[in-house]
């Protein structure tokens, strides 16, 4: 028989001490699983320190390690779009270096791929809780999976990481979607496939720091909000005809009111307030069909989505 080969993504920012860790972790797991062979991608993108050094020592001393690294920081997103690229196995799997994504759950992952009985192509994970994250944070991110599962066609699940092992077959259908504009968690949503939603407590990550700051984490919200829906749009064309209305029968208030009692200049301060509001409406929609022009603007450019440096002798492509 032959043996099943699995490939595990990697990306890697400023993870020079995390690194190693995880690679001790995962060798040990697949120790264990002799029924399969592991590839392990690294993908560096462009770390500040000494990542891609730990990559390169990792490769020399174990041949199943292959690394690619970036020119620069092209975006987590993007560096797991390499590593689908390069990856050969049977079945993918992407991790964080944080040890965040327990690697003791992929004996059960792999496990449920193989029962053809059970006909799944992904197994996907998700956090229960969000021990750990900053309370303001926690509630942005459930305020934010609310607002856009209601928008969007596309279900997005509170909680859901970048963990998981997919089949060749649901890889290759992410890999047609080659949009600049990356916004993972839709896109695994978008393609369908039967997924098996595996559960963990968070766990906090073993070493280095969270590359995600408050201001990192809006962006790639308002992200998903654009690559997913164009509810924003019907919401900003329906302010406006709201809004036409309510000027509309202020108007015909207004000039009844002046011929009747004939009051020229009162009214002064709520014309100043409503004018503020209504050019701050403007703005904000203004804004909405900025954030989708620009996106298209960017789409049309067809940039690359990331731009390699080097990569091992062992990577295909
Ligand atoms: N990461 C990356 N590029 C970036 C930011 C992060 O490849 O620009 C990687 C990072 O090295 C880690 C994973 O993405 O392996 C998750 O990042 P992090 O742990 O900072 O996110 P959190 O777990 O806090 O959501
Ligand atoms: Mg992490």
């Amino acid at each position: 028989m032959i043996k099943k080969k699995v490939s595990i993504i990697v990306s890697c920012y400023n993870e020079e001490k995390s690194l190693p860790l995880f690679y001790q972790e995962i060798s040990k797991v697949f120790q264990n699983l002799s029924k399969v062979d592991l590839e392990l991608i690294l993908v560096d993108d462009g770390s500040k320190d000494q990542t891609l050094t730990e990559m390169k020592k990792l490769s020399q001393k174990d041949n199943r390690v292959r690394y690619i690294s970036f020119s620069r920081n092209f975006g987590k997103e993007a560096a797991m779009y390499a590593g689908l690229n390069a990856a050969t196995g049977d079945y993918v799997g992407l991790m964080d270096a944080d040890l965040q994504d327990p690697p003791s759950l992929l004996p059960k992952m792999i496990e449920i791929l193989e029962d053809k009985d059970l006909d799944y192509d992904c197994v996907a994970t998700r956090r229960v809780d969000r021990k750990g994250e900053p309370p303001i944070r926690s509630f942005f991110a459930r305020k934010f999976y609310k607002i856009i599962n209601k928008m969007s066609d596309v279900e997005l699940v509170d909680g859901a990481r970048d963990y998981r092992l997919m089949s060749k077959a649901m890889v290759n259908a992410i890999l047609q979607l080659k949009e600049y504009n990356r916004f993972s968690k839709g896109l695994f949503g978008f393609v369908g496939f039967n997924t098996k939603w595996l559960e963990y407590e968070n766990i906090e990550r073993v070493a280095g720091e969270t590359k995600w700051s408050f201001w990192k984490l809006f962006k790639y919200a308002v992200e998903g909000i654009v690559a997913f829906t164009t509810a924003p749009l019907t919401i900003a064309a329906l302010l406006g005809i709201i809004f036409c209305i309510i000027a509309f029968v202020m108007i015909i208030v207004i000039i009844t009111k002046t011929i009747m009692f004939g009051d020229p200049t009162s009214g002064w301060p709520s014309m100043i307030c409503v004018i503020f509001l209504v050019s701050g409406v403007q703005l904000f929609c203004l804004g909405i069909i900025g954030e989708y022009l620009s996106k298209t603007y960017l789409e049309t450019k067809k940039r690359p989505i990331y731009i390699i440096k080097e990569t091992s002798k062992n990577i295909e492509k």
